[in-house]
């Protein structure tokens, strides 16, 4: 388990403070530390914590993680089903496995750890409860009425987060879903083992999900906040659909999802925000834990570029602003386009699918992480379904409309 916190590392002001030990924030911290910054990483649960999510990370999300982390994967999918409303069910095999199910408990602690042997100081139960910023130093308060001053605050508190208020991060897109851990029979098991379902709902912009972990099922659906009893009957339905009705669940809950609007700050001064706080997530497949690793860790170096050079701290944090909207901005406009194609016409979006095989197999390159959503976004094919998608009424809108995301 973690190390306890070392008195002779608890400088008067740390160079460093990362604000929530998800995906993102633990990334963050181990990076300022092998940066040989002093950190600190504030986690308001006790770790290990649960997290709503399914657990399924993508080539992009197994590339980020540092190398040789301890992890226990439950399953490797390399069967897609894909459904659209309950319909046209169709199952089509990856050219290897490729979805690696974990718990996300597990993951969080595990790179919580490798953040605590790059040299950060953990502590958990311990919540951010506000911050200043004053004269180059960034003043942060904790629930234990701590406080506690650093040169750089990266915020990967996840969507509900303070630091990100504090910022100013601006959503073009807000989810929300709802998800249940549900232990299952070894038939049931047997049957989605190696195959997770993903199912195009009556919603707009919603789908639905099985993800297989050996003796349990992840589900869950997602569609746009607003609409909770709607999206509450159509979980219901979709678990009983998949027999995953009758057993009590291990977990129930739900959780926002939140996508940034492309000129949403990333950075205010010396507090940087990453991964959910900075709402960098897929707006098609709700993706976010490529995003807050890939983000953790540019914050890390920024904020350790801060640290040594507290004259740059305007330059370092426009650099990674520029570096996050390279990178993850790009591949976010162009799930954006994805999404409102899909919103419009999920019938086209799936009949594309599962239907023509240069399209699945573009998707199956994005998921095994060779290639992005850019690159699926800029084939003929793609935009030929967007300019069709255009000129063809809405399709399977039985309630009205969600606005399309903002290019
Ligand atoms: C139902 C659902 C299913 C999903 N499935 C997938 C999936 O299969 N694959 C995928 O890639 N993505 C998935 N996502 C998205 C993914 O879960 C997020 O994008 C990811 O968790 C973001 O990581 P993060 O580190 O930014 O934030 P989080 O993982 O949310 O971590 C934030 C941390 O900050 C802590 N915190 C909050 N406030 C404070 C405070 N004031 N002080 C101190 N600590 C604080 C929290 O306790 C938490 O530990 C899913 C999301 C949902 C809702």
């Amino acid at each position: 388990m973690l190390p306890p916190p070392t008195p002779a590392r608890t400088p008067r002001t740390w160079d460093v403070i990362v604000v929530g030990a998800g995906p993102a924030g633990a990334t963050a911290a181990r990076v300022a530390a092998a940066a040989g910054c002093s950190t600190l990483l504030l986690e308001r649960a006790a770790i290990p914590r649960y997290k709503t999510c399914g657990g399924g990370l993508i080539g992009a999300s197994l590339a980020a993680l540092p190398p040789g982390l301890p992890l226990k994967v439950y399953d490797v999918a390399g069967q897609f089903t894909f459904a659209l409303d309950g319909r046209q069910e169709r199952t089509l095999t990856s050219r290897r496995p490729t979805i690696a199910m974990v718990y996300r408990s597990e993951l969080d602690a595990a790179l919580t750890e490798a953040a605590a042997a790059a040299g950060a100081t953990v502590r958990d139960s311990t919540a951010l409860t506000t911050l200043e910023q004053q004269d180059g130093t960034v003043t942060v308060k904790t629930n234990h009425g701590e406080v506690l001053s650093a040169r750089a605050v990266v915020g990967a508190d996840g969507s509900a987060s303070r630091v990100a208020r504090h910022v100013g991060v601006q959503c073009a897109q807000v989810d929300l879903a709802l998800e249940v851990e549900v232990p299952v029979d070894e038939r049931t098991a047997d049957r989605w083992r190696g195959r997770l379902l993903m199912e195009w709902g009556p919603l707009p912009g919603s789908f639905a999900w099985v993800f297989p972990k050996g003796d349990v099922c992840t589900a869950g659906v997602v569609a746009a906040r607003g609409n909770p009893v709607a999206l509450r009957a159509y979980k219901d339905a979709f678990l009983t659909r998949h027999g995953l009705a009758a057993a009590r669940p291990l977990h129930d809950t739900g959780h926002l999802t939140r996508c940034r609007r492309s000129d949403s700050p990333l950075a205010r001064g010396r507090v940087l925000v990453a991964g959910d706080a900075a709402a960098l997530v897929d707006h098609w497949s709700r993706e976010g834990i490529s995003y807050a690793l890939r983000s953790g860790d540019l914050a890390g170096r920024a904020a350790a570029r801060i640290a040594a050079d507290p004259a740059a701290a305007d330059t370092a944090a426009d650099h990674y602003a520029r570096e996050v909207d390279d990178i993850l901005g790009t591949e976010m406009r162009a799930s954006g386009t994805l999404m409102n194609l899909f919103t419009r016409n999920p019938g086209l979006v799936h009949t594309a699918v599962t239907r023509l095989p240069p399209a699945w197999s573009r998707l199956d390159s994005y998921i095994a992480g060779h290639t992005s959503v850019a690159g699926i976004m800029t084939t003929p094919l793609a935009r030929g379904a967007t300019a069709l998608a255009a000129l063809l009424p809405q399709g399977s809108a039985r309630t009205p409309a969600r606005e399309p995301v903002p290019s």
